[in-house]
């Protein structure tokens, strides 16, 4: 990042391009809870009972959200993982947490809020210093209660980026998956971030929302102000502090231009895409929301390559069961007719967990329990989604894509299953439901080695390439200091794509890419030359992919 303007008033920012676009707002610097400013009160000793009581409801609430997070759990995971919330409950139950914290208001007369974080903040770092990694753990868990809790009193939602206000351009050191799930297209503007690659699921939300994004703008919290007014360049990655009223002219301006263009390239992206040799290239959105479901359907798609429902899960307080995932879904697919879609069943493990899946302490994450490997070992999860599928492949035309696959083995299992929740919805509830096209996502190297196999076993194939190009450099997608590395993959990765594209022929199947490397603007051209007849990107990139394709 570079600066000018003098320490501590930069007035430009300079960063690294997520999402390009122009965008105007007021900044919302954006803090985890336990890291926040709190309302902070001294009261008299006759408040301390009012206070007490404050805890206690709070305590109520946060106990009955837990209550209804374990029997969901229990039901679609297994007691085992269900025990964790158990554990939450008896914490909140402990007479020794009840007593220090009475004993925190009296003593210090404080409100209940600083009680609360000042006496679980001392709670966790005695776990902390154990020498037992299970103890250790402990800590983790007394501070997601403390943020319930906490929450609870500031009657926020754990994820506060769900109500920020209208026009808003968010400045955070990270965005996990988890804080983006709940954005709201229409209060955001921009984000800005100190940490993420342009790879980083966060990354791929911001352009998923279409909005400008850039990153690697370090200290960006320290040095912005929420409420201050900034102007954010998503193709210069720069962003203006406080702009004077012509640098606002200028941008407002551009803002005009670029809005101009792109209605016109709208417009020509409602016909299908062919090159100039007359090859036809169908281009599909990849959508996590009705918002991104209603965007591709402006903006000429033609099916959805790649539903990415871990946003329903993350958004959703408790494990979704079937009701719920169909009422979802199907609400979501209303306006969605013959088109394909393409329902990835859960990606989590790596940078996506769940609160309710206990996988987050793996030793290495990304090589480790993620996508269909979590899938086979929670086996109820993985029926749930896949009856959804059959249910819902009755008005629509719906077909499921299995993530990271390694080997083929792991796609007959899923098919297996399949094969038996279809028996199960008919013997069971009279549900005549259809036997669902299964697909297999090419993301890792090993898979690339084992695609005949594979092919032989899907219905059709889906590339990767964001998970492939890092597992074949050994680069993580969201690991800035070997960026380079994983920019010179997406060579490696256009040759594994002409053995998929190969091996997919020969076994008469369709093959996708649902990468990024679909929607940026110097792969396409060698995507098509390669014979990738299919690409799925971020709704709002449909328009200028239609266009490049035209252009070869
Ligand atoms: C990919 O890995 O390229 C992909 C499309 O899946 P995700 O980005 O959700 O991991
Ligand atoms: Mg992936």
């Amino acid at each position: 990042m570079s600066m000018t303007g003098g320490k501590n008033r930069q007035k430009i920012l300079k960063g690294k391009r997520i999402n390009h676009g122009y965008a105007i707002g007021r900044a919302f610097v954006y803090e985890d809870i336990l890291s926040r400013d709190l309302y902070y009160y001294t009261i008299r000793p006759d408040d301390v009972e009012r206070e007490l009581g404050r805890i206690r409801t709070a305590f109520g609430k946060v106990l009955e959200d837990i209550r209804k997070l374990e029997k969901n759990v229990k039901a679609e995971l297994g007691r085992e993982e269900a025990d964790i919330f158990k554990v939450h409950a008896e914490m909140l139950r402990d007479e020794a947490l009840l007593k220090d914290l009475e004993k925190e208001i009296k003593g210090e007369l404080v409100n209940a809020e600083h009680a609360v974080r000042n006496v679980f903040r001392k709670w966790a770092n005695k776990f902390k210093v154990s020498d037992s990694e299970v103890v250790k753990s402990k800590a983790e868990d007394i501070e997601d209660l403390s943020r319930r809790i906490l929450c609870s009193f500031m009657r926020c939602d754990i994820n506060m980026l769900e109500n920020v206000p209208r026009g808003s351009v968010i400045v955070a050191k990270r965005l996990l998956p988890s804080d983006t799930a709940r954005l709201k297209r229409s209060n955001v503007k921009g984000i800005i971030v100190e940490q993420g690659s342009d790879v980083s699921h966060s990354a791929i939300i911001a352009r998923a929302l279409g909005i400008p994004a850039v990153t690697e703008l370090q200290n960006a919290t320290g040095i912005i102000a929420t409420k201050s007014k900034i102007i954010l360049d998503g193709y210069e990655s720069i962003v203006i502090k406080e702009p004077t009223s012509g640098e606002l002219k200028t941008y407002r301006k551009k803002i005009r231009e670029i809005r101009k263009e792109e209605t016109a390239r709208i417009k020509r992206a409602r016909k299908p895409a062919r090159t100039a040799s007359g090859d036809r290239v169908r281009v599909l959105a990849n959508v996590a929301s009705k918002d991104d479901i209603k965007a591709a359907a402006e903006r000429g798609y033609e099916g959805i390559g790649l539903w990415r429902i871990e946003q329903i899960y993350m958004s959703s307080k408790i494990l979704p069961d079937e009701k719920h995932l169909i009422r979802k879904l199907s609400k979501m697919l209303k306006p969605v007719k013959r088109q394909v879609v393409t329902l990835r069943l859960l990606d989590i493990g790596a940078d996506k967990d769940l609160p309710y899946i206990d996988i987050e302490d793996e030793p290495s994450p990304a090589l480790g329990m993620r996508g269909v490997r979590v899938l086979l070992r929670y086996k109820n999860l993985l029926r749930t989604q896949l009856k959804v599928a059959s249910i819902l492949s009755k008005d629509h035309n719906v077909r499921v894509l299995v993530p990271v696959v390694t080997f083929p083995e792991e796609m007959e299992e899923v098919k297996r299953i399949a094969k038996e929740c279809v028996k199960e919805l008919k013997e069971e509830y009279g549900i005549r439901a259809r036997k669902i096209r299964t697909g297999a996502m090419i993301e890792t190297p090993a898979a690339v080695e084992n695609i005949d196999r594979i092919s032989l076993v899907s219905d059709f194939v889906s590339i990767g390439t964001n998970d492939l190009i890092q597992y074949s450099v050994a680069a993580g997608r969201d690991n800035p200091s070997v960026l380079e590395y994983y920019e010179k993959g997406a060579g490696l990765a256009l040759k594994y794509i002409k053995r998929i594209v190969r091996s997919a022929e020969r076994h008469g199947i369709e093959c996708s890419v649902c990468g990024e490397m679909a929607a940026e603007d110097k792969w396409i051209k060698p995507l098509v030359k390669a014979g990738v007849r299919v690409l799925s990107a971020s709704p709002y990139l449909i328009p200028r992919i239609k266009e490049k394709i035209r252009a070869i």
